[in-house]
């Protein structure tokens, strides 16, 4: 039985080069080939879908979701069956989530019981990194067979010494050491411990208790200091590093000069970093933009968009871990060191960086692609697989209308929350029809796919 072929029509196809108006031939799962306007006109296909007028990019990949993960007392909203639903509605083909890491136990077989959760759930196509929680001898170990079962990537973190979490430099030039060894990637959540815990206490004790001293215990040089250090223990070990949602304007500009000396660092940050300022904190939904690092202000915002301008900053992640805001306000009673931080984004990565980046000149088209599909897919070792209109790439597509203009909302987001993060934003634009591997997840807006048709990928650097 021959495969099935699907013919996307007058689009304009846009990577990461460039935008050229032409055709994407889909054979099956996979693509065929792409060319010029009316290159396929004589083949005999399937289906012909009409993208003219739209914008057809590479299915976006989202390198950073935290998909039914327990944290601090509580699970994030988005399981592997509404978190990829979400995702699909807003051009997302692959999620890469993460399996935590027992604290003294073994990561292994936490992959195990994580493929568990999302067997069967997933509308597209997932993924995992590994959450480190120390660095003893049984870790060290284990870290070549996490890369060999397809997780080349696994993350720690420099602060929450209160849930036992930090990564000392001991046990971080241990990771950087096993890490050069295996060709991994060590992702690092950046902010000095010390730092956060210094002023924690001062405000705790002056009974600061509300959201907008979530920003004042957790001032930039945290994270800028933290970043430093990350790339001075890089000079004496040198192995890939990723350091995950940068949010500070000095941020761009440390990772940008330890690029110049040749290390090989990553950095990303999410749409909330550039759109949202920790004004959020003070309104009366404040608790409710707790997230770590937490919001900053105009000045960062406009650094991290010239930092993905200029190549500086590599991805955009969603970071999407949010819980419901019932969870939030029952477990912070009012605190805001007591709320789990995250916020929920796997929807509207695409839609607020093509409105907020794209239509304001501060990105174009093909940046917008890199960030956010080809870029992560290049740095976590799924291309051209996956990030990649070309022959022989999984058929993950997204059909982009420039036209529509609405505005976001939890009414009208797919997430499962009733807290958007972007409530009012005027969005341009909007995803019309998404494909997963050659089958529509969505169609004309609507949700066609099916629990389980998303497998997961195994990677390799
Ligand atoms: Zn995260």
């Amino acid at each position: 039985m021959s495969e099935k072929k699907l013919l996307v029509k007058g689009g304009q196809l846009v990577s990461e080069t460039g935008i050229i108006p032409g055709d994407l031939l889909i054979e099956g799962e996979r693509i065929k080939a792409q060319g010029l306007k009316g290159a396929f006109d004589n083949i005999n296909v399937d289906e012909v879908v009409d993208a003219s007028g739209k914008y057809v990019l590479p299915g976006l990949v989202d390198p950073h979701v935290h998909l039914d993960s327990p944290f601090m007392g509580t699970v994030t909203v988005h399981d592997y069956n509404s978190g990829t639903i979400a995702a699909a509605y807003g051009g997302t083909t692959t999620v890469i989530s993460f399996s935590t890491q027992p604290k003294g136990g073994s990561l292994l077989e936490n992959l195990e019981q994580t493929e568990k959760k999302a067997r069967d759930q997933a509308y597209i196509d997932w993924s995992l990194h590994g959450i480190l929680l120390d660095a003893g001898p049984k870790t060290l170990t284990e870290i070549p067979k996490l890369v060999e079962a397809g997780v080349p990537s696994y993350k720690c973190f420099t602060t929450y010494r209160h849930a036992d979490r930090l990564m000392d430099d001991d046990s971080i030039l241990k990771l950087l050491e096993v890490t050069a060894e295996v060709g991994g990637i060590l992702m690092v959540h950046c902010e000095n411990d010390t730092i956060l815990e210094y002023y924690l206490r001062k405000e705790l004790a002056r009974g600061h208790f509300s959201p907008i001293y979530h920003a004042r215990t957790r001032p930039p040089s945290a994270e800028n200091i933290a970043i430093q250090r990350i790339i001075d223990l890089m000079k004496e070990v040198v192995a890939k590093v990723y350091i995950v949602h940068t949010s500070t304007a000095e941020s761009v500009e440390i990772i940008q000069s330890a690029r110049v000396q040749g290390l090989p660092i990553h950095s990303e940050t999410c749409p909330h970093y550039l759109t949202l300022t920790e004004k959020e904190l003070e309104g009366e939904n404040g608790q409710f933009f707790i997230c770590s690092p937490p919001l900053r202000v105009e000045r960062d915002i406009e650094a991290l968009w010239i930092g993905l301008a200029n190549g500086c900053v590599e991805t955009v992640g969603s970071d999407d871990a949010g819980v419901s805001p019932q969870d939030n306000l029952r477990l912070a009673q009012g605190r805001f060191d007591k709320v789990p931080s995250g916020m929920s984004g796997i929807e509207p990565r695409l839609s607020i960086l093509y409105t907020e980046g794209v239509c304001k000149g501060k990105i174009d088209l093909p940046k917008l692609v890199s960030v956010t599909s080809t870029a992560p897919a290049k740095i976590f070792g799924l291309y051209p697989q996956k990030g990649h209109l070309g022959a022989g790439a999984d058929a993950d597509v997204v059909i982009y209308d420039p036209e529509p203009e609405w505005v976001m909302s939890a009414k009208n987001h797919h997430m499962n929350t009733d807290f958007s993060p972007f409530e009012g934003f005027k969005i341009k634009g909007k995803v019309e029809s998404v494909l997963c591997r050659g089958s529509f997840v969505i169609r004309d807006g609507a949700l066609v796919g099916k629990a389980g048709h998303g497998k997961r990928i195994f990677r390799r650097l």
